[in-house]
């Protein structure tokens, strides 16, 4: 085996060229920018994949979290109720509005937020501003019981499908639950831009505020005036052409990562320890294969990480959740019982393995073997 690096997560461009045929197209017509076809069209594409009526195309999915927060009405000390188990940008923006995030815990059944400790949430604030829900590593959160709770409370759900773009729930895609929804192109995710974001939702009013705050919120003037704080969020042309190649390639990126969580989750059975669990009734994109560690076995994720490491093999410890971040000790944490904490368990005892669509299975068979190795 070459000492070449196995990556968690690279970006894989299409074999066929399909993204620079875009950017070329942009380069010829000389739209570079600010806006034009690529834009449009990538905005069209995605929507249409995903089931929803408008999409606006930003420069990340954080951008798209961060303006949602704000159609969401969100000022200083209003409260949001967020998944706990996430990474930091779900929950983030919420602080740039000078909100206050309220952590929810996960369940076990997908690791995403549980409905049970929602609803506490929920009777503790009902004048909570958003729910922000997470599907992290591709997996689908209990999303009927999520956006239903919501509704009860009427409290607007905003969905994180950052992670989790091509996913479904009960044959839905991912990114139609929540009143607005935001889409990540970063360079670890299932299609990357190189960088860039989505914002997803099926009001046409809220999907133009976007794009006005998203170009510096410009009033229709000859001259520059504004009547509002605006943002400079817009995706660029050459960049949406790189996603709409993307695009063409998603199934085939997702197809791959099943076939890698299938293959780990042969490949260590018999070992005191689980695959990333999923509800039945969800698809996945396998975004990442991960692990969970039995409570009784002496193997940490940090023995296996440092082992693979050694073979220049990237893993990565699961996300730490939000509550037990020093920037976040001030902040409420709500679980289902006192005590109990599911999202400290997966962060103690699980470990993101190489999930790389550009791994071989030659490869892959190697890193299950050291992982074997490390029992
Ligand atoms: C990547 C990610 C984001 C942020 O997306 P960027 O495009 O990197 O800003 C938000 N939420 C989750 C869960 C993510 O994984």
């Amino acid at each position: 085996m070459s000492n070449k690096r196995i990556y968690l997560s690279s970006p894989h461009m299409s074999e066929e060229g399909y993204e620079m045929r875009y950017i070329k197209e942009a380069f010829d017509t000389n739209w570079i920018a600010p806006l034009g076809k690529n834009v449009d069209e990538f905005e069209k594409e995605m929507a249409s994949y995903i089931g929803v009526a408008h999409a606006a195309a930003l420069v990340s999915g954080t951008a798209a979290l961060h303006l949602a927060i704000k159609l969401c009405g969100v000022k200083q000390g209003d409260f949001v109720i967020c998944s706990d188990l996430t990474f930091s940008a779900t929950v983030n923006p919420v602080s740039y509005e000078n909100g206050i995030q309220v952590f929810v815990d996960c369940e076990p059944d997908t690791w995403n937020m549980d409905p049970r400790a929602l609803e506490k949430a929920l009777k503790k604030y009902p004048h909570a501003k958003a729910v922000i829900v997470a599907n992290l590593y591709g997996t689908p959160a209990k999303l009927d019981q999520i956006s239903q709770l919501c509704s009860k409370y009427n409290v607007p759900l905003i969905e994180d499908a950052a992670e989790s773009l091509g996913a479904t729930y009960k044959g839905v895609q991912t990114g139609t639950f929540g009143k607005y929804a935001a889409l990540s192109f970063n360079g670890n995710k299932i299609i990357t831009t190189s960088g860039g974001g989505m914002f997803l939702a099926n009001d046409m009013d809220a999907v133009k505020k976007v794009r006005f705050w998203a170009t510096q919120a410009r009033d229709p003037a000859p001259h520059y005036q504004h009547s509002e704080i605006g943002y400079n969020y817009r995706m660029s042309n050459v960049v949406a052409g790189i996603g709409r190649g993307q695009l063409k390639i998603l199934e085939q990126h997702i197809a791959k990562k099943q076939q890698i969580y299938q293959m780990y989750k042969e490949g260590l059975k018999g070992l005191p320890l689980h695959m990333n669990p999923y509800d039945p009734s969800s698809k996945p994109n396998f975004w990442l294969s991960c692990i969970l560690i039995d409570k009784d076995s002496p193997v940490t994720p940090t023995m296996i990480r440092e082992t693979l490491e050694k073979q220049n093999i990237e893993s990565r410890p699961i996300w730490k959740p939000m509550h037990m971040q020093p920037v976040f000790e001030k902040n409420e944490y709500i679980t289902i019982e006192n005590g109990r904490d599911f999202g400290r368990g997966i962060f103690e005892r699980g470990l993101c393995l190489p999930s790389d669509v550009n791994m071989k299975e030659e490869e892959q068979i190697h890193v299950i073997g050291i992982i074997k190795g490390c029992f």
